[in-house]
């Protein structure tokens, strides 16, 4: 079936990589290419549609964080980029240049291993360690959902969910580093069966009715470290890997609008180079 085939990754002859995969969106294949940027260019995107224009990965530049983070100039929007990013700060990927074909990026499996791979293959990962210290409690509330970042020794993210579900009900976890960064990587979204089904991916991804999800889940807790994926990708928009910053940020059923506004904060935050 066209939905199984595992995405597909090539040289291109910049000596960049080159994925395509399935657009959740445009419901057609995706090729996006990701090269090595100039040092302190960051994470830039463009749409290859007659004259490239290229949109940094910044706060300023997100236009809806509704159910996606989206990336809009004047003339062209990126969505889906989150997982991208996610992949990016927790491979320590600084300056890279990614050109999609169409006006979205991979959503593979709803993970982010598909971009954990292809920035494995462009040799542009690095070790992360903790350069900054957070030196002010941000906190952010929007209805019943807020989200929060405290001065910490150390990166951690904890969140908690309150669905009314069977599968799923009032959860929490915390994840710093040293759990292992394949835990996040590997966590994939989740829809409902209405969603999914609107978009033609009930059977690629995880799918929930009812009762339960449509497939194992590879640990209890996947959704939640999802949406501290989404919270790891997000936070890159503040122009800063977050898992550089001493901090633990908590999400309580928090989602992409709070996680965009946490990262404008941080990007005029009170944070001091480590000693
Ligand atoms: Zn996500």
């Amino acid at each position: 079936m066209h939905y199984a085939k595992p995405d597909k990754r090539r040289m291109s002859e910049e000596g960049g990589i080159k994925i395509n995969g399935k657009g959740l969106f445009s419901k057609e294949e995706v090729t996006v290419s990701i090269s090595k940027a100039k040092v302190n260019s960051g994470i830039v995107f463009a749409v290859n549609k007659g004259k490239k224009e290229f949109i940094s990965a910044r706060v300023e530049n997100v236009s809806n964080a509704t159910r996606n983070t989206v990336l809009t100039n004047d003339t062209e929007s990126i969505c889906l980029i989150e997982h991208f990013l996610a992949a990016c700060s927790l491979l320590g990927v600084d300056d890279v240049e990614v050109i999609t074909d169409q006006n979205e990026l991979i959503i593979g499996d709803g993970s982010a291993v598909h971009w954990q791979d292809a920035l494995l293959e462009t040799g542009l990962c690095s070790d992360v360690k903790e350069k900054y210290d957070l030196n002010e409690t941000i906190f952010i509330k929007r209805d019943k959902k807020q989200i929060a970042a405290i001065p910490h020794d150390g990166f951690k993210v904890s969140y908690y969910m309150d669905w009314e579900h069977p599968a799923l009900g009032k959860l929490f976890v915390s994840w710093e580093p040293r759990d292992g960064k394949d835990k996040i990587l590997r966590a994939r979204t989740f829809g409902t069966k209405e969603e999914n089904d609107y978009f033609e991916v009930t059977d690629r991804l995880l799918t929930l009715d009812e009762n339960d999800f449509n497939k194992k889940l590879h640990e209890p807790l996947e959704p939640l470290y999802h949406k501290i994926l989404d919270i790891i990708g997000d936070l890159r928009l503040s122009g800063i890997n977050p898992l550089e910053i001493n901090m633990h940020v908590i999400g309580f059923k928090s989602g992409h609008e709070l996680n965009v506004e946490m990262a404008k904060s941080l990007s005029s935050a009170n944070l001091k180079q480590t000693a």
